[in-house]
């Protein structure tokens, strides 16, 4: 297997050096600059080698032991491998670890669950739920009849809107789980709508899977009927996602269709998605054995640490923080008093080496993409080794960076060069003195 990847690895640079340039460029930039862009995360390098094996090459529609063609035995175990650990990970039932994308998999769910124009309740996207959550832009919105629920004056999610929302719409599915969110969910108490009103409970971890996985943030797996989740989050894994079902596994399905884990097996396939991507799965498995270590429950915490750390700077030095404060990897600033734009703050912050995302915050009317803020998240820094303080650092030099922007406008700025050098500098050094693990030869 090494030998293959070696060889692939000298065929691309010698076969195709213009592809190969730019993927090595690419492993470069990952490792000179800070990211904090909350959504994403670094893999291991035994979880690419996993996603680039010959597991890729076999085509397997169905189930492990139920295949529709011969030849699947080795992948077979694979996926169960994947299944096994995914449940063994947050304490599941039922494990489906076949969908492409956290999207693919909420839409394998709702679509399933829903008829074309059902009623369902997520959270609106401008307060921080995902386009899948209901969305106008999105097929969610589009299909259903969504309704949105938000934050309340304190920045908190609003259960109470939630419950009165829930009595007068009568959703079929209630989904819970954010996108820009930095507090804790309550998945109890939407449960307790989700029952008064006869709903299905959705929760969707993608931003907190890692801190569920090592109990830094409470499980859904047992309040919600169903669970999704993505693995290339913050289960530094593949891009992939994950459904898991807890307590509900053996409750009723919609209109007589059996049980629940028996309905999601058919809701990815055949009704949603095709064959599915062993070579991702394999990596899933990879990734999942990675979470159920100690050292990856020692980077949740410095996940926790790192955000308390530069949501406390930050707001020291002046910036508000959507929900006071942070509870996971998310710090969502408000930079709307400081006559910033998110995307003037993002691209300023870019040159000088630190890499954030444009998000908008609640009451923003800025198009999405400009904002009102900027998004932060701490699960690189954290893999990185980095802690609090180091987080403090990095709150100084964005506060740095940002107090030197001259706006020009929501989509222009100008920053001294001084400023960019000394912090580019900085930033280098801090990024050479933490590397991201075997990340460092090209
Ligand atoms: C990122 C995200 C998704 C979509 O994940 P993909 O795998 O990129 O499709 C879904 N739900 C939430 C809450 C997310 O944050």
């Amino acid at each position: 297997m090494r030998d293959l990847l070696v060889a692939g690895a000298e065929r691309l640079a010698v076969d195709d050096p213009v592809l190969h340039r730019v993927l090595a460029r690419e492993q470069a930039r990952q490792n000179a600059t800070l990211s904090l862009v909350a959504s994403s995360s670094v893999v291991d390098p035994s979880v690419l080698a996993a996603q680039a094996s010959t597991a890729v090459n076999v085509t397997a529609e169905g189930y492990p032991g139920r295949r529709y063609h011969a030849g699947c035995g080795v992948i077979d175990d694979i996926e169960s491998l994947a299944i096994e650990r995914a449940m063994s990970v947050f304490g599941a039932r039922y494990a489906n670890v076949q969908a492409h994308s956290a999207t693919t998999a909420n839409y394998a769910v709702l679509s399933a669950l829903l008829d074309p124009g059902d009623t369902l309740l997520g959270m609106n996207l401008a307060e921080g739920g995902h386009l899948t959550h209901g969305s106008p832009a999105a097929y969610a919105g589009q299909y259903f009849d969504a309704v949105g629920y938000g934050l309340d004056a304190n920045g908190l999610i609003d259960y109470v809107q939630v419950a009165e929302l829930a009595r007068e719409h009568r959703p079929k599915v209630i989904i819970c789980g954010a996108t820009a969110y930095s507090r804790i969910v309550d998945f109890a108490r939407f449960r307790a709508v989700a029952d008064e009103v006869g709903a299905y409970l959705m929760a969707d971890i993608s931003h907190v899977a890692g801190l569920v996985a090592t109990g830094l943030h409470p499980s859904p797996v047992d309040h919600a009927h169903i669970t999704t989740a993505c693995t290339h989050k913050q289960l530094f894994g593949p891009r992939g996602g994950l459904i898991l079902v807890g307590r509900d596994h053996d409750a009723p399905a919609p209109k007589g269709n059996g049980d629940l884990t028996a309905f999601l097996q058919r809701a990815i396939f055949p009704y949603y998605q095709g064959a599915p991507a062993l070579n991702s799965i394999a990596a899933k498995a990879r990734a999942l054995a990675i979470v159920a270590t100690p050292a990856f429950a020692a980077t949740t915490e410095r996940i926790v640490a790192f955000s308390r750390g530069m949501a406390a700077e930050l707001v020291e030095r002046g910036y508000p923080i959507v929900s006071g404060g942070t509870d996971n990897h998310t710090v969502l600033v408000d930079l709307r008093a400081r006559g910033l734009s998110g995307l003037v703050a993002e691209e300023a912050l870019e040159e000088c080496g630190i890499v954030v995302n444009k998000n908008r915050v609640p009451g923003d009317t800025t198009p999405p993409l400009v904002g009102g803020g900027v998004r932060l998240g701490s699960n690189s820094a954290a893999h990185r080794g980095m802690s609090g303080a180091e987080a403090a650092r990095c709150a100084e030099l964005i506060d740095t960076v940002l107090s030197a922007v001259t706006p020009l406008g929501p989509r222009a700025y100008r920053l001294p060069d001084d400023v960019r050098y000394s912090v580019s500098s900085q930033v280098a050094e801090l990024a050479a003195k933490f590397p991201l693990p075997g990340y460092a030869t090209v």
